[in-house]
């Protein structure tokens, strides 16, 4: 093979892992190589793996498997969380060039270059001797994805240091770690440069951000809530006992800080919680969501929940059920648990049958599906400022309100990247409703904070 000219990039898993790639996409194009789509038979594919879906190890094989037959010839990287747990297992899989883990990857052109300019190293060896732990567990990488002109995903914090019982995340990307408000903020003035609209702060653990800085979660978004040029700054995720009064009043407050929380509460068992080793109970979580009830009304909930962890009875499954719907949440993530290697829930008894996890993830799902309803029928009548972000899709151009209602529109180009007074009309099938832009009132681009019916 001739020098590589030609990179791809498949991601599997959360929006850190978006992120990431982009920051690696952008590394390999200052070394050199174009970013070309996986069906345009690049020289050099880049798998960046998660550890969380239960299908890693086979997800991985499938995709080399794919690439390999795309083109035999191409050198493929496999790099990310999944590669940080399992070298080994990933090493030996046909076509493998090379693995690196949570941090290795950001040498990811050096690695590439000294693996192809190795004399002895032929392209398709078995990979180098691999890392087993982090090498440097304290240092943040940030990152933030690019390509998308409306919203950017930019992470503020790598890490845990929680270690609940069934999570390998601390595992696969380290300690808790992140960068200083004035490093932060450099990344999201550049953002804004770029003409993007929306900076969602994504992390393992966002709330912990700055701790080994001195500073803290609640410094860094009254700083980047100064930053000229985004209008909207969303928060991916916070744990309930870091979503603190300070913090929902200051994003109750904020012009700029959209009124949507999303707060992983995984079992509605205080039983199961302390089993999970989760740093809150059922009043702790009850009492955040009240907190930021009253101060927006017309806000977003949204919340994690874990079916079926060892130990789960009907009963607390049950009680979960009956605590999700007594709070005002607007929407769940559901996921069902299942066996990790090397987690203290590994070893506990009281295993939960598959086949009753399965119905019970069903009955979340079901229950997701009626709260998310029910939330967008609250707003319908309503006026809601819309982030227009989509290109053309039959005529249609889509969006998100400020409090994540998605909002589907006749396609206008002069209205993409622009935020605009929204009046919403009939909930769609497939989970959006139908929008009109209230012409009196849209305005350029700012958001301009319409009073809320209801
Ligand atoms: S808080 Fe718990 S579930 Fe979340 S990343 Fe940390 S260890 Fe995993």
């Amino acid at each position: 093979m001739s020098t590589p000219r030609t990179a791809a990039f498949h991601t599997l898993g959360c929006k850190l892992n978006f992120s990431e790639t982009s920051t690696l996409a952008r590394s390999l194009e200052e070394a050199g190589y174009a970013r070309v789509k996986v069906e345009e038979r690049p020289d050099v594919f880049v798998l960046n793996t998660c550890s969380v879906t239960e299908n890693a190890d086979k997800e991985c094989r499938q995709w080399v498997r794919r690439f390999q037959r795309i083109n035999p010839e191409a050198f493929i990287a496999v790099v990310g969380c999944y590669a940080q747990l399992k070298p080994e297992e990933i090493a030996a899989i046909p076509g493998v060039n090379i693995v690196l883990g949570a941090n290795e990857k950001f040498d990811l052109a050096a690695h590439i270059h000294r693996r192809l300019s190795s004399a002895e190293a032929g392209l398709h060896e078995r990979s180098e001797a691999l890392f087993a732990p982090i090498k440097d567990a304290r240092t943040f990488i940030p990152s933030f994805n690019t390509g998308d002109r409306t919203r950017t995903f930019l992470k503020v914090q790598d890490g845990c240091d929680y270690f609940c019982s069934f999570c390998t995340i601390p595992l696969a990307r380290g300690r808790s770690r992140s960068g200083t408000i004035a490093e932060t903020l450099a990344i999201a003035r550049d953002i804004a440069h770029s003409g993007v609209k929306e900076i969602v702060l994504t992390g393992v653990n966002t709330g912990d951000f700055g701790r080994l800085n001195g500073e803290d979660f609640l410094g860094l978004i009254e700083a980047l809530d100064q930053v000229e040029g985004i209008e909207r700054f969303r928060i991916s995720s916070i744990e309930p006992n870091l979503c603190s009064d300070a913090v929902i009043g200051f994003v109750a407050a904020s012009e700029r800080f959209m009124p949507h929380f999303h707060m992983p509460l995984q079992s509605g068992s205080d039983t199961i919680l302390e089993r999970m080793r989760r740093r809150y109970d059922t009043t702790l979580y009850a009492e955040r969501v009240a907190r930021t009830g009253p101060s927006s009304p017309m806000q977003c909930i949204g919340a994690d929940v874990i079916t079926s962890a060892p130990g789960e009875t009907d009963e607390e499954f049950q009680k979960t059920h009956a605590f999700l719907r007594s709070q005002a949440i607007d929407y769940l993530h559901a996921f069902t648990y299942s066996e990790r290697a090397n987690t203290t829930a590994v070893r506990m008894d009281d295993s939960v049958p598959i086949e009753t996890r399965r119905e019970r993830t069903k009955q979340m799902r079901i229950l997701s599906s009626k709260l998310q309803r029910a939330h967008y029928e609250r707003h319908l009548g309503t006026m809601r400022n819309v982030l227009l972000e989509s290109e053309d899709v039959d005529g249609r151009m889509l969006g998100y309100t400020d409090n994540y209602l998605r909002v589907s529109l006749p396609f206008d180009a002069a209205l993409m990247n622009t935020i605009q007074p929204v009046q919403l009309m009939r909930l769609h099938g497939d989970g959006h409703v139908d929008g009109a832009v209230e012409e009196s009132l849209a305005v350029e681009t700012a958001d301009c904070r319409l009073p809320t019916a209801n």
